[in-house]
């Protein structure tokens, strides 16, 4: 079906996951895997140069500059001019050099901030989106405008998916850029081992989010890449509720880590509610169906093990 698959952002968390899959569905050989030491996608001409290269038919894009709440309130400039170029310039440097399928993954942060949940695909342009988060959230969304235009004028088969708040295994853990799970496992797992009596959590704990385990989204891709050909995008995720409390409870108890949790409300909350509509993806025959405990025990160990080894980002 392809000869060859390129995927950009291979070293990355989602890539960790996602090139093992593709593998596995297209055989060990067809699926090429880069990360930034290899190409900067930054860098004019890299992306033409990779291409020329590797001669893929098809590409799975994955590069970006993805981080938590905090990194991305910090830093909205680099969020934004990184993801924008990255994406507007690989997306073009593969239709130029006639790759036949481009996917490509944005974030359920470029959901407008007011966007009722669960929040339907139809709903991408109705408002702003989360304004911590606006730097990166709207350079990533714009592909999908990239998407439809390529589309139309030239024929170009992309595809675009929506996963919700993804965790797994080797994820960030870098506590001023990590998601919220990764930053509490690893202030858990410390505390835990430190005996401290306390951790602190941001917000108030009453934001709402819906958690898809990395091995699911990356699960479906092999099937988007092969049967999926329209620019419609699709969400990728549960459509389960959990709390911040919940889950920090939950990660309290998964780590064994017994001290008193307490919030620091001057963080940000972020958006109150978030969770996906996921009817388009379930009428697809698909689903992300790893219950929340169990992919968190999964993260837990891998994190545990690989902070031994030293071999998390830390
Ligand atoms: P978001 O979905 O874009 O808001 O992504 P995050 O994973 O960064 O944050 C999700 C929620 O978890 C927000 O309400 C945060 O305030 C809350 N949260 C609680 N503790 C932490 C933490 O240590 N790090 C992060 N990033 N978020 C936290």
């Amino acid at each position: 079906m392809f000869k060859r698959i390129l995927v950009t952002g291979a070293t990355g968390f989602l890539g960790h996951h996602i090139v093992p899959q593709l593998r596995a569905k297209f055989s060990e050989s067809t699926v090429i895997g880069v990360g930034r030491r290899q190409a900067d996608l930054l860098v004019p001409g890299s992306a033409e140069r990779l291409l020329a290269e590797v001669q893929p038919d098809a590409v799975v894009h994955l590069a970006a500059r993805s981080g938590g709440i905090e990194d991305n309130r910090l830093c909205p400039a680099d969020y934004f001019y990184e993801n924008l170029m990255i994406n507007t310039v690989m997306f073009h440097a593969a239709f130029r050099a006639g790759v036949r399928k481009f996917l490509t993954l944005m974030g359920g942060c470029s959901y407008p901030a007011r966007a009722s949940s669960p929040i339907g695909e139809d709903q991408m342009w109705e408002g702003f989106p989360q304004i911590e988060s606006a730097g990166y959230s709207v350079a990533k969304k714009v592909v999908l405008v990239q998407s439809w235009a390529y589309r139309v004028q030239h024929g170009f088969n992309s595809v675009v998916l929506i996963p919700g708040n993804v965790y797994g295994e080797y994820d960030n853990f870098n506590l001023r850029q990590a998601h919220v799970i990764p930053a509490l496992i690893r202030r858990m797992v410390e505390a835990r081992d430190r005996g401290d009596a306390y951790v602190v959590a941001w917000g108030t704990g009453r934001p709402v989010r819906d958690f898809v385990y990395a091995g699911d989204v990356a699960a479906v891709i092999p099937w988007f890449l092969a049967h999926y050909d329209s620019s419609e995008p699709v969400n990728i995720s549960t459509g389960t509720r959990t709390s911040i409390r919940e889950l920090t409870e939950t990660v309290a108890r998964l780590t064994g880590f017994q001290g008193e949790i307490r919030w620091d409300t001057s963080r940000p909350d972020g958006q109150m509610e978030k969770i996906f509509d996921v009817r388009r993806l379930h009428s697809l025959g698909l689903s992300c169906s790893t219950p929340l405990e169990e992919g968190l025990r999964k993260t837990i160990e891998w994190f545990e093990r690989a902070r031994h080894e030293g071999t998390v980002r830390l």
